[in-house]
């Protein structure tokens, strides 16, 4: 999925664990779920637009991961403070994309040929959990069949339905953290 999901869970996993008196243990149980989040967003990907290689010819690609990259910042500037542990863990394999297209445009500009971090080894990580811990992989394997929407534009809609979804329970899950107003006597 794109990052603006990813840091919405994060910030969700983070502020449901609030309530945790050891913050230890409530950093913890952000940490692991936020990760493990990742790899079952990743999962869902298949159901939104999400061509494998750039297209940057494309209107709509270029139009739509503009979008995309200014909502990512608006989400990190809004939740960071607070929620920054959250955040970096629900983010953490995109770690990968760094190193490998950094590693690809290294050998573009110095015309070497640099093996170093070949594949995505956090996604693989994550994956490797969600495909062989139950009942992560009870999940996992129903998740596999969703149909690959990938190539459609229109499948974006996906997407922007999901963080629509996440900004929901965000609300209720602020609203029902909120003290009760106590009546003056
Ligand atoms: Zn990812």
């Amino acid at each position: 999925m794109q990052e603006p999901t990813h840091i919405l869970t994060g910030v969700i996993i983070q502020k449901s664990f609030e309530g945790v008196k050891n913050r230890k243990l409530a950093f913890g149980l952000t940490a692991v779920a936020a990760f493990l989040s990742h790899g079952f967003l990743d999962k869902l990907a298949n159901l939104t637009y999400h061509p494998p290689k750039p297209d940057f010819h494309s209107p709509v690609w270029v139009g739509y991961h503009s979008f995309i990259a200014a909502a990512t910042v608006v989400f990190a500037v809004l939740w960071w403070k607070r929620f920054k542990w959250g955040i970096i863990f629900a983010c953490l394999p995109d770690v990968d994309w760094i190193f490998i297209h950094g590693r690809e445009i290294v050998n573009w500009l110095f015309q070497v040929h640099v093996d170093f971090y070949a594949h995505p080894y956090l996604h693989m990580a994550d994956g490797y959990i969600w495909e062989h811990v139950p009942p992560l992989s009870i999940v996992a394997h129903l998740l596999d069949r969703l149909p690959s929407l990938r190539q459609d534009p229109l499948a974006c809609a996906f997407e922007f339905l999901l963080i629509a979804v996440l900004l929901l329970v965000l609300k209720l899950i602020t609203m029902g953290q909120r003290p009760r107003n106590t009546i003056a006597s």
